[in-house]
């Protein structure tokens, strides 16, 4: 087989955060693969097939890619942030072991710059002890079980860091979210929005847990809560390293 599959993070938007693997890869594809405004963020060029999709066939989208590669092309599937964090690359890998040759595939996943990253870095260092990330959509789960982690997570002492916090699909679950860590955090926590990232909207926030309202998160939202010893210094939010 000549043909190659990569699954590569585009970053969190601005163009300067998108690696050189990832723009070395994309100048050799035949193909690139990905739901629609990602794909979007390509450019295209001569001898290069665009494949924007919906966002809700992920498997189907991975899927005609292995096929494109099995045919010999170069394809490139694209997600933003990192495509291993709640993205294309476990998508890739589902449909692969659904294959009678996953050994005959060249594949590589190249990573990216995740949202909570980014976000973290504008915020100060809200992530600078232990964190765990949580994706709050019940698409791929129950949302008794991202209730039961949510609780877990602060009964821990984790920071948190939440993808896909709200939608206009599941409007209440955020509130849901917000009123399980008051429960568990307290009133006085600190809970950062970072909506859009390194792009022209971007928008930052902190505030205390009491203070959140569900409509400071959107779907171009990254939440972080602070663990108990996160506090503010000048503009910026930090966590220490050492458990207090
Ligand atoms: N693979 C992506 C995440 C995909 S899930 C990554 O690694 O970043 C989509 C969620 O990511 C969004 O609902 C939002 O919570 C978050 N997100 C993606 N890009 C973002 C950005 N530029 N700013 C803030 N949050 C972002």
């Amino acid at each position: 087989m000549t043909g190659w599959l990569a699954v590569a993070g585009l970053g969190p938007g601005d163009e300067r955060l998108v690696t050189e693997e990832v723009r070395a890869t994309l100048a050799e594809a035949t193909d690139v693969v990905g739901y629609i405004p990602y794909v979007a963020r390509v450019a295209s060029r001569e001898g290069l097939r665009l494949h924007p999709s919906d966002n809700r066939v992920e498997i189907d989208r991975a899927r005609h890619a292995l096929d494109m590669a099995a045919e010999g092309r170069r394809v490139v599937v694209v997600s933003s942030g990192d495509p291993g964090v709640f993205a294309m690359a476990a998508a890739v890998f589902e449909a692969l072991e659904r294959r009678p040759d996953p050994g005959s595939f060249d594949i590589r996943v190249l990573p990216g710059i995740t949202a909570m990253l980014a976000a973290a870095a504008r915020l100060g260092a809200p992530l600078g002890h232990d964190f765990c990330a949580i994706n709050l959509s019940d698409n791929l789960k129950p949302w008794e079980l991202v209730e039961r982690r949510l609780r877990l997570a602060a009964q821990a002492g984790f920071a948190m860091a939440f993808y896909n916090p709200r939608s206009r699909t599941r409007p209440h679950q955020f509130a849901r979210a917000l009123d399980i860590l008051r429960e568990e955090c307290g009133p006085d926590r600190l809970i950062s929005f970072a909506r859009a990232v390194t792009t022209p909207e971007e928008a930052l926030a902190t505030v205390t847990l009491a203070e959140a309202t569900p409509e400071m998160a959107d779907m171009r939202t990254v939440v972080i809560l602070g663990n108990a010893d996160t506090r503010r210094v000048g503009h910026f939010v930090y966590t220490p390293r050492s458990a207090g």
